[in-house]
């Protein structure tokens, strides 16, 4: 029968630091209900020995949160420290903001889907703080589980926060997201809106910024084809002077 969620299934034991691991299909998960399928991806994932460095340095595999019939998506890069000690994606300060986003959507964290390209924490040094991007190897290695989630779900659409995530989902690009946002990419026939993380709006308390986000949060919502109020369509334009 033919397998239609590939699923790394070892390491690559030979490859150099940032070769590309060899991914074998080792898995179907094609019958019962989505919340079904889910779960028992989410077993194979919390099992995962694919990066040692990685199931050796985090507390849980943080797999993702939401409704499995979502029809939106949301996909950042990896968890940070919160998420590692929480067990679920964006619940730190960038979380928070995530969440006002979906709130200002008229939506709510149960009614879509959110999930990370790396499902481990990125490892740090000892006694360091912080959180480091995810390698190329990592997400290579990791990427076979969120596709299989977008293959269980199927989102109508998917936003990726930020130039990680759409490195991790597309491989290296050779523009910005700056230049990407505002665009559609597709991912094994979904569309993906890339836009800024939320991360990197706090670091940048620009109105501009923003308000490009927030047109990409419209042209999702177009694509789902949820009601949008005049309200909303002017949010965080410039007041009239
Ligand atoms: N940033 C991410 O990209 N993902 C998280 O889960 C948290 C912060």
């Amino acid at each position: 029968m033919k397998k239609s969620n590939p699923l790394p299934s070892a390491p690559s034991t030979s490859a150099a630091p940032e070769a590309k691991p060899k991914i074998k299909l080792d898995f179907n998960l094609t019958t019962g209900t989505k919340a079904e399928r889910l779960e028992e991806l989410k077993k194979k994932t919390s099992a995962c020995q694919i990066c040692p460095h990685l199931a050796k340095s985090r507390t849980q595999v943080v797999f993702g949160v939401g409704d499995p019939e979502a029809r939106l998506m949301f996909v950042g890069e990896a968890p940070g420290a919160d998420e590692d000690e929480q067990g679920e994606p964006f619940v730190g300060l960038a979380g928070k903001l995530l969440t006002k986003m979906i709130t200002a959507m008229e939506l709510t964290r149960e009614k879509i889907y959110i999930a990370n390209v790396l499902k481990c924490r990125p490892d740090m040094p000892a006694n360091t703080s912080g959180n480091r991007k995810p390698t190329r190897t990592e997400m290579d290695a990791c990427l076979p589980y969120l596709r299989a989630q977008v293959a269980i779900i199927a989102p109508v659409v998917i936003v990726a926060l930020g130039s990680t995530a759409v490195e991790g989902l597309f491989g290296p690009q050779k523009t910005t997201i700056s230049r990407l946002r505002g665009t559609w990419m597709e991912l094994d026939g979904v569309p993906v809106r890339p836009t800024f993380h939320p991360s990197y709006l706090m670091r940048n308390q620009n109105l501009l910024l923003k308000r490009q986000v927030w047109e990409d949060l419209l042209a999702a919502m177009e694509r789902l084809a949820l009601p949008i109020s005049e309200k909303q369509r002017g949010y965080f334009l410039k007041p009239a002077a």
